[in-house]
């Protein structure tokens, strides 16, 4: 685990938190019982699930970080206006300041910076080279009719390694990528920062700056996805020994300075609900004004209002500041490690976002058709009230003739949004997990009874193959009494 600066008497090595609550939302803790009827209703599907059942809401670190005081400030004191703004024009200075970057326009949120990005550089039949994709991103490309190629290290897709970054791009398959394919059938270079799908992991600076010069070797534009940039800003600095003593601030003006076009989602990045794109290029600032306005609203708001404006120019100026950024990755890592030390398979090393069970391991004796991430996720929910996230077969769309794509990975995500747990509701869920991973055995599968087309893990629901919820339940009961 990585050395805190604040020592314990004791020895003890865990997170400390550099703030303190000053609004609380009250949370209910169904009785077992109650959670295993509430994720039948919900087709053990846990988006489908109502928030008012869940006790840690887990699903997602989108949109729901916690605000400062600051932020919420901020807000009320916004500048209401269609046109001209100031606080739009407050907003873009801080993005000049931050990201050293002259140009800005605005999104409502990280997709639809990617729709434009995807409408202004793809042309029909061309490839798109990056680390790995993520599920939006990968859609826009393929709408407007490019291809997602995924030239990640060997190490990123596996489940466990001691890579420090398994985000970065291999150097050599992107030069390969290139010359098969031929520069003028590239559309441009992804790079995504904090790389989501495979457990927030992140890319080194100098791995960056090997991209930027295949890019400038060839005359391609580098796109950067910064939407989990903040956890990867952290582990350049903790992991990557050139930075160790460079500022926050100092990294992200490299970074950026290295792009000719970052965009991302402000659900993750400043803490807030909006998005953007940023450039420091006139001609490719002019070229996506139009589609602004014909997507998003004017170039002075893009479909944000005026105060997620002012709560993200806020919430930019927090992530520059390492303890502000230090909370999420450092719970993650603690999490991970107890889990671990527990003898529960999870993704490593710690990432971003959140902590990644590994699901096949963890029931290795449910075959792939059973679902065995999904059925996971719904047994953790069942055990604990914590709702995480599949993040596999169930994830993937069928092929043409109605065969299943299994993933390379079976993943359950438990996001922890940035600021909002207590290190007490992080050693909770370790406890009811490591007591499912003993109990293993008990969890059994699931089967579609609704099976939408497409995204199916969003409203798609399932039963399971026996009467396993009924004996886990049972277990529960026999193991902790009454307790909830
Ligand atoms: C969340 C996310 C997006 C999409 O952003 P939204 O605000 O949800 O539309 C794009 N890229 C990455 C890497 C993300 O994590």
């Amino acid at each position: 685990m990585t050395e805190s600066k604040i020592k314990f008497h004791s020895g003890k090595n865990i997170p400390l938190e550099m703030h303190k609550v000053r609004i609380i939302q009250k949370l209910t803790l169904l009785p077992v019982e109650e959670r295993a009827k509430a994720m039948e209703e919900a087709g053990f599907n846990t988006f489908l699930l109502n928030n008012k059942d869940v006790y840690l809401d887990m699903l997602t670190d989108s949109g729901v970080n916690a605000m400062s005081d600051s932020q919420q400030g901020a807000m009320l004191t916004a500048d209401d206006s269609y046109a001209g703004s100031e606080t739009f024009n407050e907003l873009h200075e801080k993005i000049k300041e931050v990201f050293g970057t002259e140009y800005f326009l605005p999104a409502h949120q990280g997709r639809a910076a990617e729709n434009i990005v995807s409408q202004y550089l793809i042309q029909e039949g061309q490839v798109v080279p990056m680390n790995y994709h993520f599920t939006t991103s990968k859609a826009h490309i393929d709408v407007n009719g490019g291809r997602v190629e995924e030239l990640v290290i060997d190490e990123g897709i596996q489940v466990t390694s001691d890579h420090l970054f398994k985000g970065n791009m291999d150097i050599d398959k992107l030069t390969a990528c290139i010359e098969e394919n031929g520069k003028e059938n590239i559309s441009y270079v992804r790079m995504e920062a904090g790389t989501n799908l495979i457990g927030g992991q992140p890319f080194s600076l100098a791995n960056l700056r090997d991209v930027r010069q295949v890019c400038d070797q060839y005359g391609l534009i580098l796109v950067l996805d910064a939407s989990l940039l903040q956890d990867n800003l952290y582990f350049i600095k903790v992991r990557e020994e050139e930075f160790k003593d460079v500022s926050i601030h100092d990294i992200t003006l490299e970074i950026v300075d290295l792009c000719d076009i970052v965009y991302f989602s402000a659900r993750k990045l400043g803490f807030v609900r909006g998005g953007g794109i940023i450039t420091k290029n006139i001609e490719h600032y002019n070229n996506m004004r139009e589609l602004v306005t014909l997507y998003e609203g004017f170039l002075t708001y893009g479909g944000m209002s005026v105060r997620e404006m002012a709560a993200l120019t806020v919430g930019l100026d927090e992530t520059m500041d390492f303890e502000m950024i230090n909370q999420g990755p450092q719970f993650i890592e603690y999490m991970t490690e107890q889990l671990l030390a527990n003898g529960v398979p999870v993704v490593t090393p710690a990432g971003g976002l959140g902590c990644h069970i590994d699901a096949m391991r963890f029931v290795d004796h449910l075959d792939q058709s059973e679902y065995p991430a999904g059925a996971l996720a719904a047994a953790i929910y069942i055990a604990s009230g914590a709702r995480g996230m599949e993040r596999g077969t169930m994830s993937e769309e069928r092929q043409e003739d109605g065969s299943e794509t299994l993933s390379n990975m079976e993943l359950v995500r438990m996001a922890l949004p940035r600021r909002v747990f207590t290190l007490s509701q992080v050693e909770y869920i370790v406890d009811r997990i490591t007591w499912l991973y003993e109990n293993r055995e008990l969890i059994g599968g699931i089967k579609y009874v609704e099976e939408p087309k497409v995204m199916r893990f969003f409203f798609g629901r399932t039963e399971a193959t026996s009467d396993w919820v009924e004996k886990l339940t049972a277990k529960f009961r026999e193991d902790f009494g009454d307790s909830l």
